[in-house]
């Protein structure tokens, strides 16, 4: 099974939360739960810079849309695919 993986360049990333809110599966998690944490999320900013929130066992995963590479004014996150075993 192949996977979507962010990376986040903790060098360059301010922890501004645009990635975290302009995310497509963050937004229908904080819609149908209200809340987002390490549960829900793909994307969280925690100790002041963006995290990817990843288990191989979660059914909620990042799609790869890139939405969140797009509108990141660092440009500091990029995406990859992970083949599973
Ligand atoms: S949008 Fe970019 S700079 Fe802002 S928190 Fe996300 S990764 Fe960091
Ligand atoms: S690629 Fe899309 S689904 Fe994945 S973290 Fe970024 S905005 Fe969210």
């Amino acid at each position: 099974m192949k996977v979507y993986r962010i990376e986040v360049n903790k060098v360059l990333c301010t922890g501004c939360n645009d990635c975290v809110v302009s995310c497509p599966v963050n937004f229908d998690q904080l819609k149908e739960k209200g809340y987002l944490n390490d549960k829900n999320a793909v994307i969280l900013v925690k100790n002041g810079y963006a995290n990817e929130v990843y288990d191989e066992n979660r059914t909620i995963n990042c799609t790869g849309c890139g939405i969140c590479v797009e509108i990141c004014p660092q440009k500091a996150i990029n995406i990859k695919i992970v083949q599973l075993l």
